[in-house]
């Protein structure tokens, strides 16, 4: 079975003022495989957050059908919630929360067992052992980012789905961050990420489908697609 499954999934938005209102996604279907880095790139308003916050729940589809890992979101949200570890855009914890609490509170909230060595695990994963007890506030942003993709395997999914996970960040640290998805996925993680970057999805995935107008326009191998231009 596909990692992610997505069929004629359209989002139309609720109108503001007149007119039928913003449709954000225009019968997409495609499959993310398993145990691939899979990109989906288009320009800013395409459609990729509405489709990653469908995936988190955050956004109603209209219609169609997503699953994940099997899991059924409409049918199963809870299975499917918990084969899936989200990286947003905005750093999302408490600036007086140690990195070290951050990954408890989220291991509480999933009922993880021994959430105290899962929570040290993970933050020798990401290279931020010696900043356990340091306020996040302290933390450089790098350092926050790679926190938060931390925070999104606490209950070790078996997909990590990166939202823009450089945009607006610096050379090293966006190697620093494809690194570390380069890492998991080495290490058994199916890994989706958007981003605006060609040559950021050319680098590092094994597959790209690429998104405008809230329309799929092409979805094939990286080698195939850069065979093309
Ligand atoms: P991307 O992530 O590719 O930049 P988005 O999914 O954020 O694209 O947006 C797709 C389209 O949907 C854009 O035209 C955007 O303005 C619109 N849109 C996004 N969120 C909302 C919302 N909550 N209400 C209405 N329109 C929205
Ligand atoms: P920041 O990007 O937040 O400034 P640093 O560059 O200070 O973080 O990184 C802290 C340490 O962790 C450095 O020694 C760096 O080499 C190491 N490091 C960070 N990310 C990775 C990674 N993905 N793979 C290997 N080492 C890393």
């Amino acid at each position: 079975a596909p990692a992610i499954s997505i069929r004629n999934v359209v989002k139309r938005y609720a109108p503001v003022g007149e007119g039928p209102g913003k449709l954000a996604l225009d019968d997409v279907s495609f499959d993310v495989p398993q145990g691939q880095i899979f990109g989906l790139l288009g320009p800013n308003g395409a459609g990729k957050s509405t489709l990653i916050n469908t995936l988190a729940g955050l956004v109603m589809k209209t219609s169609g059908e997503v699953s994940i890992w099997g899991f059924d979101i409409d049918r199963d949200m809870r299975n499917a919630k918990r084969a899936i570890g989200i990286v947003p855009q905005e750093i999302v914890f408490d600036p007086f929360f140690t990195p070290f609490e951050v990954l408890e509170n989220q291991a509480g909230l999933y009922g993880v067992a021994k959430p105290l060595r899962r929570s040290m695990e993970l933050l020798r994963a990401v290279h931020l052992a010696d900043k356990a007890q340091s306020y996040a506030r302290t933390l450089s942003g790098g350092m926050k980012r790679r926190l938060l993709v931390a925070k999104a395997m606490v209950h070790s999914p078996p997909v990590l789905v990166l939202d823009e996970p450089t945009a607006g960040v610096d050379v090293e640290l966006r190697r620093q961050l494809w690194d570390l998805v380069t890492e998991m996925n080495r290490e058994g993680v199916t890994v989706v990420l958007t981003t605006h970057y060609l040559e950021e999805a050319e680098e590092l995935c094994d597959r790209i489908a690429i998104i405008n107008h809230g329309k799929l326009i092409t979805n094939q191998p990286t080698r195939e697609l850069v065979g093309m231009a």
